[in-house]
């Protein structure tokens, strides 16, 4: 069948050696990691655009040009989530 996987102290300790589970500890560390970023945010809602994700300001501001700052479309504070992050 798998000749590789058979050796001299059987298959079962070649089959789970340290390498592989140094893998596992990585993919682990990994999904910690990873995992929560894929997952909506639970937090409290965006206060700048009140949870819906997407906003529409437009105030004097003097130092963009034209003077106004504008801004219609996602909420850069939750990237459009309408929650925050823990
Ligand atoms: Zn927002």
């Amino acid at each position: 069948m798998l000749p590789i996987l058979v050796g001299e102290h059987g298959v079962f300790e070649v089959l789970v050696p340290l390498e592989i589970w140094l893998v596992f500890s990585v993919l682990v560390v990994v999904a910690v990691v990873v995992v929560p970023r894929l997952l909506p945010p639970t937090g409290p809602s965006c206060t700048r655009c009140s949870g819906s994700g997407s906003v529409s300001e437009r105030w004097p501001d003097p130092t963009k040009p034209g003077g106004w700052h504008e801004l219609n479309g996602i909420c850069p504070k939750c990237d459009g989530k309408g929650r925050l992050r823990r």
